[in-house]
């Protein structure tokens, strides 16, 4: 896991719940080095910051989550 260090003012990329989409966003508050609120540069909304990968899963109604074509590609080792 990484750790990113956030501040108040900064630009991040986070979901938005208006937009639907990822935008960006600049950090208003931080709380426990976490972003808590956030303002959303494409529709000046604020709300709070969510974690783009929730984490600690429980089990959902969903199945697996589908496989698209396989097997993404393996990253390029460099040969030189
Ligand atoms: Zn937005």
């Amino acid at each position: 896991m990484l750790n990113k260090t956030y501040y108040a003012g900064q630009d991040i990329d986070a979901p938005c719940g208006r937009c639907k989409q990822e935008t960006r966003h600049r950090v208003m508050t931080v709380t426990n080095g976490l972003p808590e609120k956030l303002i959303c540069a494409a529709c000046n909304s604020i709300h709070k910051f969510r974690s783009e990968k929730p984490k600690g899963r429980r089990r959902s109604a969903r199945p697996a989550a589908p496989r698209r074509r396989g097997q993404p590609p393996a990253p390029r080792a460099s040969t030189s």
